[in-house]
């Protein structure tokens, strides 16, 4: 596969603000598209099926395991949740950078196959902020908020196997340093090189 474009994998705790952020990047790059995940967990109201997530079975997920249609996939808690291989690679081919909104299993098993990936995690700036976040409009019980947390903890504590690490305290602060991871990795040499082939050779002929 001739790799052009950039994979990059964000991941975070439920809470930290990841999906706000990659959303309003996305508004203002169109160099970069995000992976839509297959998940066997159950709609939430309000999401969108091929929009949110492609929801579908646990029969046809274990179709695609078996066929390799994912470039990774995870248990999650009590779902499973998986990245296209075919559209990933597809987008990257024509050149366009790819966010893959994931967690740390995921990003673990994409490290291993793609090297070259950038890797972003996402904190909240405290725990009474986080609790705070999870406690929602304040309809569910100590229980739930209980579990939220833990859940959260879990993945938190996967954040050193990160290249960047974000603390989203301001949004508008985070979205900066986050156009800002972006804005590095365009600049490297290779991708430097490949986008100005042309130009380059001009300036260094005789
Ligand atoms: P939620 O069900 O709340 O939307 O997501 C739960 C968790 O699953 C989040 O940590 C999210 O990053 C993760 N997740 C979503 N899609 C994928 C995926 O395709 N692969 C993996 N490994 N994790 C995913």
């Amino acid at each position: 596969m001739t790799q052009l474009g950039t994979l990059y994998v964000i991941s975070a705790p439920s809470g930290a603000g990841k999906t706000s952020l990659v959303k309003a990047l996305l508004a203002q790059d169109k160099q970069v598209r995000v992976s839509v995940s297959h998940t066997t967990r159950a709609m939430r109201p309000g999401e969108t099926d091929g929009q949110d997530y492609n929801f579908i079975s646990m029969a046809t997920f274990d179709a695609m395991i078996d066929k390799g249609q994912f470039l990774e996939y995870a248990d999650v808690f009590t779902n499973k949740y998986g990245t296209s291989r075919l559209w990933v690679e597809k987008q990257l081919e024509q050149g366009m950078d790819v966010i893959l909104e994931i967690d740390w299993q995921g990003a673990q098993q994409i490290r291993q196959q793609m090297p070259a990936c950038t890797s972003i995690f996402i904190l909240p700036p405290s725990n009474t902020e986080l609790r705070k976040r999870l406690t929602g409009r304040g309809t569910d019980s100590e229980e739930v908020i209980n579990h939220r947390m833990s859940e959260a903890m879990s993945e938190m504590s996967h954040y050193g196997e990160y290249q960047y690490l974000l603390i989203n305290d301001d949004f508008d602060a985070t979205l900066q340093e986050l156009q800002a991871v972006f804005a590095a990795q365009r600049l490297k040499l290779a991708p430097q090189q490949q986008k100005h082939a042309t130009m380059l050779a001009e300036l260094l002929s005789a």
